[in-house]
């Protein structure tokens, strides 16, 4: 019989003082695994040490695989690179910072030998997060999950477990802009959550700031429903029918009363609040163009500058 594989993948921004750290409890956790298992790192255009780190440990175990990106694409990129490579029967992508601690993993991959095809690991609580991210989050997942389709269950991050016909169904997925957590609950399979307590950052800072969590919150909702445009459709008309009450109104006025040319305010009123909703519409219009225009160009998600493996890692039965 020959053993499973499992890929655990790891996306690098700026990580260096995580690397050892993360490597060791990694190792600690899998100790007792029954499975083989492989780790991916995928260097997302560090610019500190993180590759050299990287290359170091991958240099001492060749269960690791370093994937260097030609520069930063993003977390959401890093990831999907990470999945291209990866070549085990269950895939578990982790946060560098040791904020998805590895210790759940075990846990995961009980309920993948239970017959789960994605086994989300949702935070248990958010008390981390100061509370404005809290409110965030929680309004965030409220508005995606009622302009969309798809469930996307809350407080579930890139913390998971892939079955391996999960993985393939999911790069059957083309588009370039990748919401991750929505492509997963997209595919959908035998799905089930488990909880666990999500630990504060271990080194380092969060790239992530108010203004990438609006863009980031944008693009979920975008990519994910198609409300928005519906939305301010539905708005032109409900304007366009207060306009012609109105103009109904001054033209029976006028008949009945003369014209004495009052109304200035009332025409400043309208020509701004018309001209802002043709903006406001106009942008949403926008933003879907925009990502067409980019889906469009058909270009590749990532590009990878080296990978450093050790020659056996290329045979799946090692
Ligand atoms: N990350 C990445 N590319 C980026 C930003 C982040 O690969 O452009 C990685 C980062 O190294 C970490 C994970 O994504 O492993 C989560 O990042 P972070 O901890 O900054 O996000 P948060 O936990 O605050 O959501
Ligand atoms: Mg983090």
């Amino acid at each position: 019989m020959t053993t499973k594989k499992i890929s655990i993948i790891i996306p690098f921004y700026n990580e260096a003082g995580n690397v050892t750290n993360l490597y060791q409890r990694l190792c600690a956790a899998l100790r007792e695994l029954p499975e083989s298992w492989e780790l991916i790192c995928v260097n997302d255009g560090s610019v500190d040490d993180t590759i050299s780190e990287l290359i170091a440990l991958q240099c001492m175990d060749t269960r690791i695989r370093v994937i260097d990106l030609s520069r930063n694409f993003g977390k959401e990129a890093a990831l999907t690179a990470g999945l291209d490579h990866a070549d085990g029967d269950a895939i578990i992508p982790l946060d560098a910072d040791l904020q998805d601690p590895p210790e759940v993993i075990p846990a995961l991959l009980e309920k993948w030998r239970e017959g789960f095809d994605i086994v989300n690991a949702m935070r248990a609580s958010r008390e981390s997060d100061g509370w404005r991210k809290r409110i965030t989050a929680r309004l965030f997942y409220q508005v995606i999950n009622r302009l969309s389709n798809v469930k996307i269950p809350p407080n579930v991050g890139d913390f998971r477990l892939i079955s391996r016909p999960a993985l393939d169904a999911l790069k059957q997925l083309p588009e370039r802009r990748r919401f991750m957590k929505g492509l997963f609950a997209w595919v959908g399979f035998r799905t089930t959550i488990i909880t666990y307590h999500r630990a504060p950052r271990y080194a380092g800072t969060t790239s992530w700031n108010y203004w990438k969590l609006w863009n980031f919150a944008l693009e979920g909702i975008t990519s994910f429903s198609s409300v928005p445009l519906r939305l301010s459709s539905y708005l032109g008309f409900t304007v366009s029918l207060f306009a012609f009450t109105y103009a109904i109104k001054t033209i029976g006025s006028t008949i009945i009363f003369g014209n004495s040319v009052k109304g200035y305010s009332s025409l400043i009123v309208v020509i701004l609040f018309l001209g802002g909703v043709q903006l406001m519409a106009l942008g949403v219009i926008g933003e879907y163009l925009g990502r067409i225009y980019e889906e469009s160009k058909q270009r590749p998600i990532y590009l990878v500058r080296q990978i450093w493996e050790s020659p056996s890692q290329n045979s799946k039965d090692s």
